[in-house]
């Protein structure tokens, strides 16, 4: 689905922004920090051309989204995703672990880590809290990253999840963890 027509389902429509109410996005004259940062409330960009990409805004209203969910007790979607351990079944019947918990050989216990399986890319424009970030193994980061290429799966080019299996593993838990918080 076209990426904005998502936006628009999911911030715009009457029943959705019932919810989560209005989202604010501030472009600044000043160029900041560079890039954009969310709030509770919204986004705010910062005047540095060539940077601000849709799938950048999309990213920080992922934060944004998880906050408000969070806020109005529907869920925790960053919460969610700590908890989360994200696999598929291969053709051997074998469990392949794509992001999440999951048993850490070298620690003997299991640990939640960042997995890049499923994405196109792990820097942007694929993901925008990627592996050229110090902290990028978060599950906060996660979640904003899944949330982009889940508002902008189908698209041809970097963004959306891949059509194999681990693409697929990351589709359906977001599919089903946003309906979840659908009251
Ligand atoms: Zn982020």
């Amino acid at each position: 689905m076209w990426f904005w027509q998502k936006v628009w389902l999911l911030f715009i429509s009457r029943s959705f922004r019932k919810y989560i109410g209005n989202i604010d996005i501030n472009y600044k004259t000043d160029p900041g920090q560079g890039g954009c940062a969310a709030n509770s409330d919204g986004v705010n960009c910062y005047n540095n051309t060539g940077k601000v990409y849709a799938g950048l805004i999309a990213h920080e209203l992922g934060h944004v989204f998880a906050s408000k969910i969070k806020a109005l007790g529907l869920g925790d979607p960053n919460g969610d995703m700590g908890g989360a351990s994200i696999t598929y079944t291969d053709d051997n019947g074998i469990t392949q672990w794509v992001t999440g918990k999951r048993y850490d050989e070298a620690e003997g216990a299991i640990k939640w880590e960042r997995g890049w399986a499923g994405y196109k890319g792990d820097t942007a424009l694929s993901v925008y809290h990627g592996s050229s970030w110090d902290n990028w193994n978060s599950p906060v980061e996660e979640f904003a990253d899944m949330f982009v290429n889940w508002v902008m799966d189908g698209e041809n080019g970097p963004n959306g999840f891949t059509n194999g299996p681990a693409g697929n593993a990351r589709r359906d838990w977001m599919n089903t963890t946003i309906s979840s918080y659908l009251p």
